[in-house]
């Protein structure tokens, strides 16, 4: 009998570790080899990323940004956790390439294509929007809010008491107080 146990434990104890997910070190390694990055800061917590041939202007993305800071409070957020933000604009061929972009879990939403998406899951201090920018502006600023809200409730530790919908609901209030969408 106590084998039996034993064998069971050892079985649950497997399953437990190849479900759990892993950090990959580097995760970003894919992206920045696929696509030639530039830096543009928003602030001295947040940059952009993009492809300086992608011809975008990066001055309304980041009022945008600075809007949706001063939309949610940002600044009188109580903070549990200090994030950077990067926000990586990118052209659908590459969000939405499983290969480079191998460090999301895709699962999560039934391998899907996105337009955009919220992580912080492999390096601690960074919140990572990922969103892709040859949408039209109103989707594409409605995505930007869309994410923002999961990075402004990230940086509450409250990420996940909210729902996809919350983060509609946020974008469409944003959407409604201002002119990029
Ligand atoms: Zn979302």
């Amino acid at each position: 009998m106590p084998k039996l146990i034993a064998i069971i434990f050892y079985s649950l104890f497997f399953i437990n570790v190849a479900s759990a997910r892993d950090k990959i070190e580097n995760h970003q390694q894919n992206l920045f080899l696929n696509l030639n990055l530039t830096t543009f800061e928003i602030n001295e917590n947040s940059e952009i990323f993009y492809d300086e041939n992608s011809g975008i202007i990066l001055e309304n993305i980041q009022s945008a940004l600075l809007d949706l800071m001063s939309y949610s409070r940002f600044d009188n957020i109580e903070e549990c956790q200090s994030l950077e933000l990067q926000v990586f604009l990118l052209p659908r061929r590459i969000l939405n390439n499983r290969r480079i972009m191998d460090f999301l879990q895709w699962s999560d939403w039934n391998n899907q294509d996105i337009r955009g998406v919220y992580t912080s899951f492999h390096v601690q201090s960074q919140g990572e929007i990922y969103i892709n920018y040859e949408k039209s502006s109103r989707e594409f600023y409605f995505t930007l809010a869309h994410e923002f809200f999961h990075f402004a409730t990230d940086v509450e530790c409250k990420r996940f008491n909210y729902t996809e919908r919350d983060a509609d609901n946020f974008a469409t209030n944003f959407c409604e107080s201002s002119d990029f969408c």
